[in-house]
């Protein structure tokens, strides 16, 4: 086919820059988390450890997640049968946004088929149902967050990073009328960083903005019940549409908004990508149900969680290891190269059997490259030992620079000395 060079030189040039994407065969054991087979290439089978997946809570191996899986598979079958509209909408997707709404203190909920969807579909939505709207978009927003703006034919303005000065710039400078909104993260999966989201919300009172944030990461692991960075800081009341997927802290598939029912029931009517696209399965519902229901009880999980994510941090650190400074769960640890970035990964699931994909650009900016270590309350003590271990052995082996102490939001550009930090999601 003569159209084949077109693909090969594409995939050339990801090779060339070294972020060609590699992804490992993995088979999680459930009885035995958090380690899984390894399935090479050439067929060879190995145990690992992973330490980089988004189920950041075990919720997608909890036994009643498990059980609430099969047993409505085994009465409703394994697929929804058509979209919404077409006999898709079934009673565990119906009980299930009623949980999402309570969760959230909201008056109603919409599921989508992922997350990603959830954020294109109703950003896109919700903006083009505002005449002549302007979207303020914090800079780092997740791609599927960029693709709802893009998709909207609204005017759009990027405010710097969590930069509360910069977004009211932007808001000062239009008509009060003018509809605005405001679509920020609540924490930031890569840096792990946490928007000021009380701030934001005064700052939209204050201009007349309506505001959307998404709590993909925050989900399940913050709030006395899970509902997010808003419900620890008190302020989901002051947000008017808050998303989260079920694929990350609860376990599952799928992704939803809560807001207003009139919000909802708006973006429900007017997005394609809601409407016509099947519906979640059933079953696929029950389990995230079970699992929105099971984690509002469980805040010693959370506090686990909490826990082995900050010792981790401080045993890398302890070790000189560059660990980014945040206030999340999140570990990320610079190698500030693509290609070292991925050596470092080989040689850990190599030499150590851990298993920690590289973060490349575009997902990070050019020279910001990192591992980014998500411990789950699974990840034991004795774990997190070896994890360094296996880290120090890698970085001298790859020359990598040790450090003094952890590396702030400010200097990681000095850190990793290169210009171009950034400049790629901005
Ligand atoms: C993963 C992610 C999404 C998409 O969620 P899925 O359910 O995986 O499609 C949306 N927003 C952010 C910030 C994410 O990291």
């Amino acid at each position: 086919m003569q159209y084949r060079r077109f693909f090969d030189a594409a995939i050339g040039q990801l090779k060339n820059e070294r972020r060609y994407r590699f992804f490992a065969n993995l088979e999680r054991d459930t009885s035995d988390v958090p380690r899984a087979i390894h399935r090479a290439d050439d067929g060879t089978e190995r145990e690992v450890t992973i330490w980089c997946s988004n189920d950041y809570l075990g919720m997608g191996r909890h036994p009643e997640t498990i059980e609430a899986m099969c047993e409505t598979a085994k009465k409703l079958g394994v697929g929804a049968g058509g979209t919404r509209n077409i006999s898709g909408t079934n009673n565990p997707l119906v009980e299930l946004e009623a949980e999402l709404a309570d969760l959230h203190g909201k008056e109603a909920a919409l599921v989508f088929t992922s997350g990603w969807i959830s954020n294109l579909a109703s950003i896109s939505t919700i903006a083009d149902l505002m005449p002549n709207c302007l979207i303020l978009s914090d800079a780092l927003n997740h791609n599927s967050m960029i693709e709802g703006i893009k998709r909207a034919s609204s005017e759009r303005k990027l405010w710097r990073h969590n930069d509360l000065a910069h977004l009211e710039e932007l808001l000062a400078a239009e008509p009060k009328e003018r509809p605005k909104l405001i679509v920020f993260e609540s924490l930031y999966s890569m840096d792990g960083d946490i928007a000021p989201i009380g701030a934001i919300a005064d700052l939209a009172e204050k201009y007349n903005a309506m505001t959307y944030i998404d709590e993909v990461h925050a989900v399940g692991m913050y709030g006395p019940r899970g509902g997010g960075v808003c419900e620890r800081d008190g302020v989901m009341d002051r947000i008017d549409v808050i998303e989260g997927t079920l694929a990350k802290g609860f376990g599952t598939l799928g992704g939803y908004i809560a807001g207003d029912s009139a919000v909802i029931d708006a973006v429900r009517s007017y997005a394609p990508s809601f409407i016509f696209t099947t519906a979640l399965p059933p079953a696929v519902a029950a389990a995230a149900c079970t699992a929105v229901r099971v984690l509002k009880q469980r805040p010693d999980l959370r506090e686990k969680h909490q826990r082995q994510a900050a010792l981790t941090k401080h045993a890398l650190e302890a070790a000189g290891l560059p660990v980014l400074d945040n206030p999340s769960h999140i570990v990320p640890v610079m190698v500030c190269d693509a290609e070292k970035c991925k050596a470092a990964s080989d040689l850990l699931m190599e030499r150590h059997g851990i298993y920690i994909q590289p973060i490349n650009y575009p997902t990070v900016a050019r020279g910001a490259e990192r591992l980014r270590i998500t411990p789950t309350p699974l990840h034991s003590d004795a774990l997190i030992a070896d994890l360094v271990d296996a880290l120090v052995d890698v970085w001298k082996t790859l020359d990598l620079p040790f450090v003094e102490s952890k590396i702030d939001a400010s200097s990681v550009e000095a850190h990793c000395a290169y210009p171009d930090f950034r400049k790629a999601a901005e």
